[in-house]
């Protein structure tokens, strides 16, 4: 099943990452699949906590914003207590990954223009998959990350 919140993969309503109350909530990593959280774990450079998307916006495709969990993360941003400070995009570099980046960083800007939007450092080879990538060159992207 999904996590009800992250939609991370779990075997529980509510995942382990969510759970734990050692991870700080006010940092939220934006990621395209489940498959996409378990490199992020391995650099060990990230101790907030995941949104799985489900996909990447591809119109061509037919993915649009609505078959994405993006209203769910407005709504989990906003809804936050305490509150989320920086939410994270690690969409995948490729063109649906940074459109995907683009289209939540302006519709988070838009509506919650208090909370800091970044995107992982470039570093990663464009057009691959972050599933794919090693966890050094990872690690690097997430320690910096800039702000959209
Ligand atoms: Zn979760």
């Amino acid at each position: 099943m999904l996590c009800q919140i992250c939609f991370n993969l779990s075997d529980e309503p509510v995942c382990r990452i969510c759970q734990d109350t050692r991870r700080d909530p006010s940092v939220i990593c934006v990621v395209e699949e489940p498959s996409d959280v378990i490199p992020i774990e391995r650099t060990h450079e990230y101790a907030g906590r995941y949104h799985v998307l489900g996909g990447a916006l591809s119109p061509i495709d037919g993915v649009e914003p609505d078959d994405l969990k993006i209203a769910a993360l407005y709504e989990r941003v906003a809804a936050a207590d305490p509150p989320v400070r920086e939410v994270v995009l690690a969409t995948n570099p490729t063109t649906t990954g940074e459109a995907t980046a683009l289209h939540l960083a302006q519709g988070l800007h838009e509506r919650l223009p208090e909370v800091s939007v970044t995107r992982l450092a470039s570093g990663l080879p464009m057009g691959s998959d972050l599933e794919y990538a090693d966890e050094v060159t990872l690690g690097k992207a997430l320690s910096g990350r800039r702000a959209l």
